[in-house]
């Protein structure tokens, strides 16, 4: 689909002016108001001065200002650059500045943290502030509230420039998980075929209504809000993550896809509530990490709605994975299979040359038209990532002989005992099937002799007991040799990013610290 982003949209609100599009709190956008709103920001952008390949960082929580700005900004060639609203001064100070944004849209809460910013550097590439609501907030005189720039523009639409599917669209940053964030680009090209992807992947339609708490910021959300307006569908917002409040909001709307991480599937396995809001779901979907298998059993015992795991990553813009439409053909603990139009191969982990055979273990690179065109300012790390077209994934996975694709870990968070490669996903996974444990993450720690030892990092639910060592036998029951766990430490949670990642990265630095 070599069109532009906001094709879809506009598709969908011909065929359905006065279908719901998003719903917040008590706002109720209708498709047609949708692309009003959409036409008007990109009118005020236009007229602002701001051209095709200017960047525009969108520094708001899940409010519709952030999915209208984000279609417009793209219909007028801008490129967007999402932004976490949980991001402190030394944060936004990096992504205001690696991605030479020319304007900034902010939330009026997250107003102080700006002025903080600019108190303590310029920015030359910056020239306009975009706030949300309709005044201009204390101390940025020169803002534009966005309520007055709709205001002011024409609902119609205008075509200001020429798009093709080769501009660029988005920079989001990558999560960080194992390094800084890397700015990731992304064309028109690469979003539009994600859409379309997700949505032949999900099978939804403009009946269907999808919940959305996971942050607008993270490439699993920029895909989120985007697909479900293409697709011409219901989407209800959340600005963030609280569990009675969604199950409230699923009843009320009737909702069918609940999106969820792996941190959010364990929280709704263990919460001491009734589910029964749920039942309008026909799927809950968890992506981002690796899925504990006994959490999302127990989820789809109490609720009987089917878990389904997807895969991807910000370089993927993200879908490269999803499970087949048919619910009895789902298997909880794979991600599914390439989604359409997109091919993988399982290559060796050392050289990354040697195509591997179905069964074993290795490398997932993908090709399809949703991979990035490269990272931001990088060109050497485009180049170890990108090869002859192929995207390097970093993840270590195998295809079963039904073509069913598993990840396994992280090719960097492989733990290495005595040469053999041990992947903490499968072990914390198999930790949090003791009844005590809530949950865990696992390391490899230095050692001399075995290189690394095995340590696990354990939550206890409240109430319950255990000894390290009841929890290491019951593991290591269940384990092979060598991915016996050799250390369990106590703690009372398990650091993770906002994408519901573990960040084993901080673990570790711990560890350093504790041991230097
Ligand atoms: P960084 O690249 O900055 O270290 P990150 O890789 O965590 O951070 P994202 O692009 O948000 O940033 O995450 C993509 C990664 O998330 C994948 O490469 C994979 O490791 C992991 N992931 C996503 N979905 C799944 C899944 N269903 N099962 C296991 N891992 C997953
Ligand atoms: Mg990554």
């Amino acid at each position: 689909p070599d069109v532009p982003y906001d094709h879809l949209v506009r598709i969908a609100a011909e065929h359905a002016p006065d279908r719901p599009a998003i719903i917040y709190h008590n706002l109720i956008l209708t498709y047609r108001e949708v692309v009003s709103m959409i036409n008007c920001i990109a009118n005020g952008l236009h007229e602002l001065g701001i051209r095709k390949g200017e960047c525009i960082c969108l520094f708001t929580t899940n409010r519709p200002e952030y999915t209208l700005t984000f279609i417009a900004a793209g219909s007028i060639g801008a490129v967007v650059s999402p932004m976490n609203p949980a991001y402190k001064e030394r944060e936004v100070t990096y992504q205001l500045e690696n991605s030479e944004a020319s304007t900034i849209l902010i939330q009026r809460e997250l107003v102080p943290i700006l002025k903080l910013v600019l108190s303590q550097k310029s920015f030359p590439h910056l020239k306009h502030i975009l706030v949300t609501g309709d005044h201009p907030p204390e101390g940025l005189p020169d803002a534009i509230p966005l309520a007055t720039l709709i205001r002011r523009s024409s609902p119609k639409y205008q075509k200001h420039v020429e798009i093709s599917g080769d501009d660029l669209l988005a920079l989001p940053y990558s999560s960080g998980t194992t390094g800084l964030p890397k700015g990731t680009m992304l064309t028109h090209h690469n979003l539009t075929s994600n859409n379309l992807q997700f949505t032949t992947a999900l099978r939804t339609d403009p009946n269907d209504v999808a919940l959305l708490f996971l942050p607008f910021y993270h490439i699993y959300g920029v895909m989120l809000t985007g697909s479900f307006l293409a697709c011409g569908g219901t989407q209800v917002l959340m600005e963030r993550f609280d569990l009675l409040q969604s199950l409230e909001l699923c009843e009320k709307h009737k909702v069918t896809y609940y999106f969820a991480v792996p941190p959010i599937i364990l929280a709704l396995a263990n919460a001491p509530v009734d589910l029964g809001k749920l039942k309008s779901l026909k799927y809950i979907f968890s992506g981002a990490a690796p899925l504990p298998l006994d959490p999302a059993r127990r989820l789809q015992e109490k609720t009987g709605i089917q878990v389904v795991q997807g895969y991807g990553m910000t370089e993927a813009s993200p879908l490269t994975h999803s499970q087949p439409g048919d619910p009895s053909l789902v298997r909880l603990d794979s991600v599914g299979m390439p989604t359409h139009n997109t091919e993988q191969k399982v290559m060796d982990i050392e050289t990354g040359e040697r195509e591997l055979p179905l069964g074993e273990d290795g490398e997932i690179i993908i090709r399809g038209p949703q991979i990035m065109a490269g990272y931001w300012k990088a060109p050497e790390e485009t180049a170890r990532t990108l090869r002859d077209g192929w995207l390097y994934t970093g993840d270590i996975g195998h295809i079963d002989a039904d073509g069913y694709t598993y990840i396994v870990d992280r090719k960097k968070e492989m733990i290495k005992y005595k040469g053999f490669g041990v992947a903490p996903a499968e072990i914390e996974s198999l930790l949090m099937e003791h009844p005590a444990v809530l949950d865990s993450a696992v390391i490899g720690v230095p050692d001399d002799e075995a290189g690394e030892l095995i340590k696990g990092f354990v939550v206890l639910r409240k109430g319950q007991n255990a000894t390290p060592n009841e929890i290491i036998t019951f593991a290591n029951g269940k384990l092979a040799g060598y991915k016996r766990v050799h250390i369990i430490e106590f703690i009372d949670a398990i650091p993770k990013t906002a994408s519901g990642k573990i960040l084993r990265r901080d673990l570790k630095e711990r560890e350093k610290a504790r041991t230097a």
